[in-house]
């Protein structure tokens, strides 16, 4: 039997790499969509059918938690500790991964939040592997090698590409430029 791995899938462009090297490393891949930190709604539903398009094209299971999809749920986690935002946001969608996994009696888990240049991968790296649990191992693969190649072939898959990272903290950074000068002195 081949060994199971829950995917945290933060998006269907960066799912395409690690999914194709999991299955080429023998494992039986399920990935899971909980990303409560995209914001707005019609943002979320975009990444949503991104990724259960790239999971159909790539031929694997995806499940999709959208409960917390509410803003205010992603909002009480960070509001006042915007500064720390980004660990927040990496542990949440971790933890949540780690426990499905362990529910689910996956014996791996691990994010495609690793195969992107722009999220530290340090940080998530030693995230993962601080949640392990006997029973649930944190795949610690480093997917950026194949930041080319993923690009290319999420791009012939026809994907939804994001231009900002996922929250609204984010969303105003890319854009903040397009405010012009400011008005305080
Ligand atoms: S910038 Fe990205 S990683 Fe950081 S809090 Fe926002 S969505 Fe999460």
């Amino acid at each position: 039997m081949r060994p199971r791995v829950l995917l945290h899938v933060c998006c269907g462009p960066c799912s395409v790499y690690p999914v194709r090297v999991l299955l080429e490393q023998g494992y039986e891949v399920m990935g899971l969509f909980y990303n409560p930190n995209i914001q707005p709604l019609q943002e979320y539903l975009l990444r949503r059918e991104a990724a259960e398009m790239a999971a159909g094209e790539l031929g694997i299971r995806i499940i999709f938690q959208d409960r917390d999809a509410e803003p205010r749920f992603f909002l009480r986690q960070v509001v006042f500790r915007e500064d720390n935002r980004c660990f927040l946001c990496q542990q949440m969608r971790l933890e949540r991964t780690r426990s499905v996994a362990l529910r689910g009696g996956f014996a791996f888990f691990a994010t495609t939040l690793m195969f992107s240049r722009i999220q530290p991968f340090e940080q998530i790296q030693m995230l993962g592997k601080s949640l392990e649990t006997g029973k649930c191992t944190f795949l610690d693969q480093d997917f950026r090698t194949g930041w080319h190649q993923g690009n290319e072939q999420s791009r012939a898959m026809g994907l939804y590409r994001q231009n900002y990272c996922g929250c609204i903290y984010s969303e105003f950074e890319r854009f903040r430029g397009k405010l012009g000068p400011s008005d305080e002195q």
